[in-house]
């Protein structure tokens, strides 16, 4: 008597999740979805995690916000119960919100405007909600969650390779001898990658992780470096010294398709094993056997992750991981390739489609004329030619005062934040906020107007997986209550602006991106609903095997500096911080928090502690403890992690109970922008049981 054989219809559609993008077919009855099974998509061959099979019923949740709200005045912009909204907003008609929301943003100068895309809503909202900040408020001041995800791999790959994305999809581990797994945790993160992953180890490719945590696939990996948390530089750059001193990189490779490598080589004489291995903790030896493995290997591919990214120095990190690459050739071909494992379900696409302040759809450069005029011929009008604010310069803004309205469509800074005292101050200071979403967030508790929008399940997109692969996302159900799909309310904004938007639906949308939009070209909405997912550029699962996009068709061999973090552990705050993700819960938990089946197997916050500091600070599981750091305190109850090395913890950022960002470090990558939410100095205070 199982879901499946009540279900009354049934829809093929995808996992709202992560960015592998599994195929998925939901089963429904009357009004609800009653169960998710696996389809075989290119991503997942059938299968899924505990997210995709379970985590969908977030969308009947009762507090599902089902009419527009407005603030009451006078009322405090304070956390507030979200099952309960009332006691601070008042109900309103679609009209009078989105005419009140359109009025606060017209009122202020544009300069001080900003918008907030979602990485969680389709290619065509990300499209129009950044046309709609370009065009409607008139600035750059548009971002989204990459900013906080893989900026830095971004910033790196495309000074590197001339392009942001995957040069090879997931599933070519499958071809590869060597895996080089590095800051991810795909058993948590991308469950279903993990298993692919698994199986490419069963076939005989050695898998090699590089991590200062222990994970799931640990015990599939030959070696396992577990080196300080901070120190990527230091240990990639003492393995690349090992590749050019020995002479075993790829000559012909690195003479006939990079530029850079004297500099590269002069600039690693002095990262020598010897050098390295006392600042991250991993010997010489051992750095120099994993360097030869992987040069001379026949196929090689790295994964990576926030683990990577997330840094002071994240798109160094990056940089370091695209010269072993390129040193070793092992790129363009079967087996081999780049892939940042990209977090949300179309970070990627919403990438592509431009909602990123520097950058226009398709990556051209806000500040170069040649990629401005294009769009501001197919969208009649003239481009701001100044990068604008990203996420963090976005909330220090806001508490400068300069920033004084936003529009936050899906995005939830008040927990995904860092230092979420000052952000949440940030916000609550605006002037004008408006955010659209599915629940009242810790961001639309600040708000003073929310308008309910629609969850996955409610409304037709195309979504970018990881992989660059486009996959069409359809309608199961209808949007509860008086809440509408994300697509009509940017639109109804954007009218409201002076834009004179007439868009009906997602095909009318993606056919103008199609149009602009170069990587698209030769695909149609028609033609990825009748194929139901293709891979850009042109088709291609693996690129680069002739030339890159780059000026000179070459890529660039850039040395990797930045060897700490920027807050390291001292007397005062003597714990490393790491904050992330775990397998039944997703980024700030809005949506896995209200899963049934998701909540019930996670849903304490626990801080993870090593089983040597725990018997050295007299702590067992479950015991209250407090974290402080120099920006804020949390506390949660311990569980024991022997991944952990004494002396580190870690910390997920889905609980507001105990959200993590409280305590995390501002402090930008200089290229990417992107927060060192990895590395922060904490204490842990042992608290009496009640
Ligand atoms: Fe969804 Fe990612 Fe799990 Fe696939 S691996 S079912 S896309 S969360």
């Amino acid at each position: 008597a199982g879901g499946p054989v009540r279900a009354e219809r049934m829809v093929d559609s995808l996992c709202p999740y992560c960015g592998v993008g599994c195929q998925l077919t939901y089963h429904v009855t009357g009004d609800a979805i009653i169960a998710a099974t696996g389809r075989d998509g290119q991503a997942n061959h059938e299968r899924l995690c505990v997210k995709g099979r379970f985590g969908f019923d977030y969308s009947r949740h009762p507090q599902r916000l089902t009419v527009p709200l407005i603030r009451k005045d006078g009322v405090p912009k304070e956390p507030l119960d979200p099952a309960d909204p009332f006691t601070h907003f008042r109900p309103a008609s679609w009209e009078e919100a989105l005419d009140r929301a359109a009025q606060g943003f017209k009122r202020l100068p544009k300069s001080a405007l900003a918008g907030l895309g979602s990485a969680k809503g389709s290619n065509e909202e990300a499209y129009l909600f950044q046309k709609l900040v370009r065009t409607g408020f008139g600035t750059n001041n548009v971002d989204h969650c990459t900013r906080l995800c893989h900026a830095s791999s971004v910033a790196a790959l495309l000074e590197g390779i001339g392009s942001g994305a995957v040069t090879a999809p997931v599933a070519e581990v499958a071809n590869a001898d060597l895996i080089i797994l590095i800051g991810a945790n795909p058993s948590a993160n991308h469950p279903v990658a993990a298993s692919f992953i698994k199986n490419a180890v069963k076939r005989g490719a050695q898998l090699v992780i590089l991590d200062p945590r222990g994970q799931a696939l640990t015990r599939f990996a030959s070696h396992h470096l577990k080196f300080k948390n901070g120190t990527d530089v230091a240990l990639l750059n003492a393995m690349l010294h090992t590749i050019v001193a020995e002479e075993i990189y790829d000559r012909d490779f690195v003479a006939a398709r990079t530029t850079g490598f004297a500099q590269l080589a002069e600039h690693l004489k002095s990262y020598s094993p010897e050098a390295m291995a006392p600042l991250c903790g991993i010997d010489a030896g051992t750095i120099r056997m994993v360097a030869r493995a992987y040069a001379r290997a026949g196929s090689a591919m790295i994964l990576w992750g926030m683990g990577v990214s997330q840094h002071s120095h994240g798109t160094d990190n990056s940089r370091a991981l695209i010269a072993l690459a390129l040193l070793c050739g092992q790129l363009g071909k079967k087996g081999s390739g780049l892939h940042p494992l990209r977090g949300q379900n179309n970070v990627q696409g919403a990438s592509d489609a431009g909602l990123i302040p520097m950058m226009l759809p398709d990556y051209g450069r806000v500040g170069i004329e040649a990629a401005r005029s294009r769009f501001e011929a197919g969208w009649s009008v003239d481009l701001d030619p100044n990068p604008g604010l990203t996420v963090v310069e976005m909330m220090d803004a806001a508490a400068a005062g300069t920033l004084r309205g936003m529009y936050i469509e899906g995005e939830n800074p008040a927990m995904s934040d860092p230092d979420l005292a000052h952000a949440r101050e940030a916000l609550a200071g605006l002037d004008h906020l408006v955010v659209q979403d599915i629940f009242l967030t810790e961001t639309a508790m600040l708000a003073d107007v929310v308008l309910p929008a629609s969850s996955f399940f409610e409304k037709t997109g195309s979504f970018t997986n990881t992989d660059r692969h486009i996959q069409m996302g359809r309608q199961v159900i209808d949007p509860p209550g008086e809440a509408r799909p994300d697509l009509w309310i940017i639109t109804e904004m954007a009218k409201r602006l002076g834009l004179d938007w007439t868009y009906t639906g997602p095909d009318e949308v993606f056919d103008e991106m199609c149009g602009l939009m170069g990587s698209l070209s030769g695909i149609t909405w028609k033609r990825l609903d009748a194929e139901g997912g293709i891979t850009t550029p042109g088709g291609k699962a693996i690129l680069f095997g002739e030339s890159f996009p780059t000026e000179d068709g070459k890529a660039r061999l850039v040395p990797a500096k930045g060897l700490s973090a920027a807050e390291n552990p001292d007397s005062d705050y003597p714990f490393v911080l790491s904050t992330g993700r775990v397998l039944e819960h997703w980024h700030t938990g809005s949506m896995t928090r209200r899963s049934g089946v998701l909540d019930r197997l996670q849903g304490l916050p626990a801080v993870n502690v090593s089983p040597a500091d725990m018997e050295r600070l007299g702590l067992t599981e479950g015991a209250r403890v407090r974290l402080e750091s120099r920006r804020g305190s949390v506390e949660a109850a311990v569980a024991a992690d022997s991944r952990l090395s004494p002396g580190a913890l870690f910390l997920p950022f889905c609980f507001t109970e105990a959200a993590a960002n409280w305590l995390t470090n501002p402090v930008l990558d200089p290229v990417g922008k992107i927060p060192e939410l990895k590395v922060s100095a904490v204490r842990l205070v042992p608290l009496r049981h009640p």
